[in-house]
């Protein structure tokens, strides 16, 4: 590691120790050339997943940017923001654990839409109609009819939950 006093790249590392819990090793290390000290923060580098947008782009994943879309359909719902990040968690790590580094932005739309259908109808409605671009007003009974298909292969596996539903 080069010196930032001297610009000489010979050095030892005498003191090495985890910080922020485990997320950063700090080095202490000492040039060799001119005996001055000093500090490196050393962080795993997190594998990057790109996005295949519909036209063929790539852009980076942004959790940032999936967030301000739930929150948008989200808005005046009874979610809080933390059921919203849980969400984005849970889609991050299902992508991530996927072989490849590419995903297609459809997948991810698609995961989020079934997350919504948990969570509530008309967050789940909203983010269709922006999602898939809705023309037509057939494409908005269509999504209407996904969700209770939703629910139905939902209820096959986990008992319904309690609550009413607009449907
Ligand atoms: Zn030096």
């Amino acid at each position: 590691m080069r010196c930032p006093y001297c610009g000489e790249d010979s050095d030892k590392v005498t003191d090495t120790r985890p910080s922020r819990g485990g997320e950063l090793v700090r080095r202490r290390r000492e040039c060799l050339h001119c005996g001055r000290r000093y500090t490196t923060y050393e962080k795993v580098e997190e594998p990057e997943l790109k996005v295949v947008k519909r036209d063929g782009r790539r852009e980076r994943f942004d959790r940032v940017k999936i967030m301000t879309g739930l929150e948008k359909a989200c808005e005046k719902r009874p979610i809080s923001h933390d059921q919203l990040e849980t969400v984005v968690a849970r889609v991050e790590t299902e992508l991530r654990n996927r072989l490849g580094d590419e995903v297609e932005s459809s997948e991810i739309g698609e995961l989020l839409m079934q997350e919504l259908a948990d969570l509530d109808d008309v967050a789940y409605v909203r983010f269709a109609s922006v999602y898939q671009q809705f023309a037509h007003t057939d494409q908005f009974t269509d999504a209407l009819r996904r969700l209770r298909e939703e629910r139905r292969r939902r209820r096959t596996r986990k008992k319904p939950e309690e609550g009413q539903t607009l449907f």
